[in-house]
């Protein structure tokens, strides 16, 4: 039985470990990856005190720091969460389970998928929704990268630096990423774009061949041949296995108030799946020891932690 269950390695939820652990509360945090969305950074230069450096070193140090106060990391997906008696479950997808007095759920978005044949089967051999952490595969191949906005047109741009070509897949005929980028990528000669146009299925065999196109005026189809493909279409609040549980607005997000308990006592939220706004590293990381607190004064029975250092 751990005292707390952190759910998501992102930047709250391995800072509420540093809290909790501090706090001597035996603590596991169980999550995807090691990150989060801080590790497609490549240069994050907002995060006070540290200096510009990639997202991925960053977070390094956030694990660090958690594992060496006692946090233990348990890697996978958490698929479901129930109330016990006067405790919460918490199972992951290869079937383990988890027992804890507290919850805090960090587990931020997830990339949005794109929902066509073939996406699944290839993902993580040839599909990947991380041009930072994969790029470095594709030297000198080619590549398709799907959507218009910021994250897809500066992933090309960065894919365009080591692949040999990269079309650029959006469905609509202009992108919605800032000018300047959108300047770049139109004049960048190993990017071609392929515009109104929609994937409908990933082809290969055992990796990732192709993939197949269809312009949505004209309804021709037409397929790519590509070692890579780089969903970039944004992300969404994945809230469906705690639902039952805590309360969420229209967006999915976990309602929380100003000290990230939720609807449901002895179950905390923080960073991303909530509604915080200016989704931050720094503020994520701010709710994340806020949660935490929040969580050891509610395990001691509103003695522990103390409000504000001024009283
Ligand atoms: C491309 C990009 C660039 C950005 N640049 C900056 C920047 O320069 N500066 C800045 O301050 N912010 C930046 N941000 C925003 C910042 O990364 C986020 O606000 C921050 O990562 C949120 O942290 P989090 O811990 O709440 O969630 P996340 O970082 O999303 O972490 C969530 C964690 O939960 C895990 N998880 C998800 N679902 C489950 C599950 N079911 N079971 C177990 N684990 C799960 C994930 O694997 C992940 O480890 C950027 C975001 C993106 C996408």
């Amino acid at each position: 039985m751990y005292d707390v269950i952190i759910v998501g390695a992102g930047a709250a939820g391995m800072t509420a470990a540093i809290y909790t652990c501090r706090k001597k509360l035996k603590t596991a945090i169980i999550s995807i990856d090691i990150g989060g969305q801080t590790n497609l950074t490549s240069h994050i230069e907002n995060y006070p005190g540290t200096g510009a450096m990639h997202g991925i070193e960053l977070m390094r140090k956030f694990q660090y720091e958690a594992a060496g106060f006692g946090a233990e990391f348990i890697m996978g997906k958490v698929i479901k969460v129930d109330k016990i008696d006067n405790s919460f479950k918490v199972t992951l997808a290869n079937g383990e389970a988890y027992d804890c007095k507290a919850l805090i759920l960090a587990y931020g978005k997830v990339p949005k998928s794109l929902g066509i044949e073939g996406e699944e089967k290839f993902m993580g051999r040839g599909v990947s929704t991380c041009v930072t952490c994969d790029a470095p595969l594709y030297k000198n191949r080619d590549v398709a990268v799907i959507g218009g906005g910021n994250s897809a047109v500066e992933g090309a741009l960065e894919l365009a630096t080591i692949a040999k070509k990269v079309y650029i897949i959006h469905r609509r005929d202009a992108f919605r990423a800032d000018e300047i980028t959108v300047e770049k990528l139109k004049e960048n000669q190993n990017i071609e774009l392929v515009l109104n146009s929609v994937p409908i299925k990933v082809i290969g065999d055992k990796n990732v061949d192709g993939i197949e196109v269809e312009n949505i005026n004209t309804k021709e189809r037409k397929e790519f041949n590509v070692d890579g493909i780089f969903i970039e279409i944004g992300y969404i609040v994945d809230t469906s296995f705690v639902q039952h549980l805590v309360k969420v607005n229209e967006k999915k997000e976990i309602i929380v108030d100003d000290k990230c308990n939720t609807s449901h006592p002895g179950i905390f939220a923080c960073g991303d799946i909530t509604p915080v706004l200016y989704k931050q590293t720094v503020i994520a990381a701010g709710e994340g020891s806020k949660a935490a607190l929040e969580c050891y004064r509610w395990l001691t029975g509103g003695k522990g932690a103390v409000l504000d250092w001024t009283h």
